[in-house]
């Protein structure tokens, strides 16, 4: 039952922006109950003394006739009119009927519900306007109030019946302003949901490498920082590797960009499958560059794990064919090590990594170099 009354009021809403959608479930939900809580009173009139009820009869009937029409309207798009309609029919709805049958009814109670839901029933609502619309609303209930009082209309209700449909005004206005803010409270929170979760995509998105799904240079300057605050906060030690793949350029050259781009995806795979501590991270730092944050391993962990990595890649044995006769994809491999923390800065250590790669390019490539972070000045100490 609730899904078909839920279907209706939120027919065609898929895919409209959060704030347009919860306008139009809005107009339809009291479109729905305005025309849902005029019954209960309609059988009141018809079976009460429809000869003395006939006007205020009649024109609930066309009241509840435009409040579906607004969800006709909203359906064909119409949103705005549909809005302006609802408003228009509610507070002339709420002001004639206790014109016709006395304040004493609390029928124009119902301006304080329309009140309280007014803002969520615009996208964007001026302050004046809102100012305005809440302005009309209490002068209507004011006039509404002090304008009919029991004894001065032409259909007054008897007692007790008139004070039975005060309690029922009463608990029409509570209940409904009940309903919709707790409807509203639900889509607010449906919103909060959507939103973190993009955020959460977006986050993982602004960190992620696209060709090979590593982290990217974002990913990795995070990364260093944290675990360099770390290294100044606890005494340990933080290994730092960089690869660059070797003659590259001949590689694109001869297989295409296409066919170098797969060759860097096996290249990020095979990386990814030497590592094995949840706390390292392989990221492509570049180009066909790639560097490895490896926090808690030492520089005899750290060239180790560099001679692995060289040894995975030139293990996929993807030829190379410009660089000689069956010849393979290799990288080159730089390692740097730090055992206590230093002010310099992270960026300090990977610049180390860096230099030993360079060194192990000019030592010939396919081999690993390391170089300790704190003598800057000292040569590398190489192995393969
Ligand atoms: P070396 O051994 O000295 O590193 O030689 P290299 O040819 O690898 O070095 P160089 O820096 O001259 O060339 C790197 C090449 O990597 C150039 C560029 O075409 C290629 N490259 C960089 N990023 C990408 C990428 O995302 N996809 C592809 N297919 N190629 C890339
Ligand atoms: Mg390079
Ligand atoms: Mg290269």
């Amino acid at each position: 039952m609730l899904s078909v009354v839920r279907r209706l009021w939120s027919g065609g809403v898929a895919g409209k922006p959060v704030s347009l959608r919860r306008q139009i479930e809005l107009c339809n939900q009291v479109g729905l109950f305005g025309a849902a809580a005029t019954i209960p009173y309609q059988f009141f009139y018809f079976f009460y003394d429809f000869a003395l009820y006939r006007g205020v009869f009649l024109a609930n009937l066309l009241f509840i006739a435009t409040y579906l029409l607004v969800l006709v309207l909203n359906h064909r798009g119409w949103y705005n009119t549909a809005r302006n309609l609802l408003l228009v029919n509610a507070c002339s709805q709420l002001f004639v009927v206790t014109f016709f049958i006395s304040a004493g009814a609390g029928v124009h109670l119902f301006y304080f519900t329309l009140a309280a839901i007014l803002v969520f029933l615009f996208q964007h609502l001026p302050v004046w306007l809102y100012s305005a619309i809440m302005t009309v609303f209490g002068s209507l209930y004011v006039a509404a109030h002090f304008l009919f009082p029991q004894g001065s209309v032409p259909a007054p209700v008897p007692s007790p019946w008139i004070d039975i449909m005060y309690g029922g005004s009463v608990a029409g206005v509570l209940t409904l302003s009940g309903v919709f803010l707790y409807l509203f409270r639900k889509s607010i929170d449906q919103a909060e949901n959507e939103l973190t979760i993009n955020n959460r995509h977006l986050e993982t998105l602004s960190t992620t490498d696209p060709l090979t799904g590593l982290a990217n240079r974002r990913g990795l300057d995070e990364t260093l920082e944290r675990e360099w605050a770390r290294l100044s906060r606890h005494p340990g030690v933080l290994s730092v590797i960089m690869c660059d793949v070797d003659h590259f350029k001949r590689f694109n050259d001869r297989y295409g960009h296409d066919g170098g781009d797969r060759c860097l995806q096996q290249i990020a795979t095979a990386l990814r499958s030497v590592i094995s501590r949840p706390s390292d991270l392989v990221t492509r730092y570049g180009g066909e560059e790639f560097a490895l944050i490896l926090p808690g391993t030492d520089e005899e962990g750290a060239r180790f794990l560099g001679v692995k990595l060289r040894v995975a890649v030139q293990g996929l044995a993807i030829p190379n064919a410009d660089v000689g006769k069956g010849a393979c994809v290799t990288i080159s491999v730089g390692v740097s090590s730090i055992d206590h923390f230093r002010s310099d800065g992270a960026a300090c250590l990977l610049k180390r990594a860096d230099e030993a790669l360079y060194r192990a390019k000019e030592k010939g490539r396919n081999q690993v170099v390391f170089l300790p972070y704190s003598s800057p000045r000292s040569s590398g100490k190489g192995g393969s």
